[in-house]
């Protein structure tokens, strides 16, 4: 079954990523997706500040320029944003934020402390796995519990790096953690993607996986959205058919679609 959405991908609004909207669009259309989201990376580089910044300006005429050729061929374009480290920038971040008109924000963890980036190899270096991925738990409850987006980005998107750092990656010796997490998600009334970017990753499964999804239904968790976090066109909608699979067989009926950062509807997993 095709995806109806993909709500995380990356364009040349993003630091990391040349490709244009438009390409990202046709790749859209011609894989059969009906909606998708712009989440481009907003980013505080304290180390490196020579990666371009976030302009939100230029990012929304492309998006206008975009819906006006893409929605009469089918095509549903949502303004979405992937704010990194919310909690730490919320002074700068939160009036761009209310200050556009996105559809559905995003909130990542991808450097603890604000500094050291959970992607690099050196980040594990003399860390035992606990040592590394508690303080990324711990930080993004916090990041949670501050608020400001609507839907936890990749859980556990340490384990793309954690998994070649130490030979294994097992969700289950974290369930405490991830079970905190879950819970301030519920509280704060912020949803979860099931993002398959780690797909691509030799830890070969989506964040979260179908264990660490079935803790948050059980807790009551209803808020789903799905991402392929492509940074080109080949990866986008990847691997979404199989995630639908996993919300259904972890006791989702729907995913949320969103506009105007709220809840719009939810899609049947029919
Ligand atoms: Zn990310
Ligand atoms: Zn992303």
């Amino acid at each position: 079954m095709t995806s109806p959405i993909d709500y995380h991908m990356h364009s040349n609004n993003s630091w990391d990523t040349r490709v244009p909207m438009e390409e990202m669009c046709k790749a859209a259309i011609d894989k059969g997706i009906s909606e998708i989201a712009f989440t481009e990376h907003f980013d505080h580089f304290t180390e490196n500040k020579t990666k371009t910044a976030y302009v939100p300006d230029t990012y929304f005429e492309d998006i206008d320029t975009n819906r006006q050729y893409f929605t009469e061929q089918g095509l549903n374009i949502l303004a979405g944003v992937e704010v990194g480290e919310y909690h730490l920038y919320r002074e700068t971040v939160q009036p761009i934020i209310d200050g556009y008109e996105y559809d559905v924000v995003l909130g990542s963890l991808h450097w603890v402390n604000g500094a050291e980036s959970v992607f690099q190899p050196h980040y594990y270096d003399g860390k035992t796995i606990r040592e590394a991925v508690i303080p990324y738990f711990t930080e993004i409850v916090e990041m949670i519990e501050g608020g400001g987006f609507d839907i936890l980005s990749h859980m556990d998107v340490f384990k793309r790096r954690a998994h070649l750092v130490y030979g294994k990656f097992d969700i289950e010796e974290f369930e405490t953690e991830v079970r905190d997490v879950w819970q301030a998600c519920i509280d704060n009334n912020i949803g979860i993607e099931i993002n398959t970017g780690g797909m691509r990753w030799r830890v070969n499964e989506p964040h979260p996986n179908l264990t660490a999804l079935k803790w948050y239904r059980e807790m009551g968790g209803e808020i789903l959205t799905i991402g392929s976090d492509a940074h080109n066109p080949a990866d986008l909608g990847y691997g979404l058919d199989y995630t639908m699979e996993m919300a259904r067989e972890a006791g989702f009926k729907a995913l949320a679609r969103f506009k105007k950062r709220q809840v719009a509807e939810f899609i049947p997993l029919t």
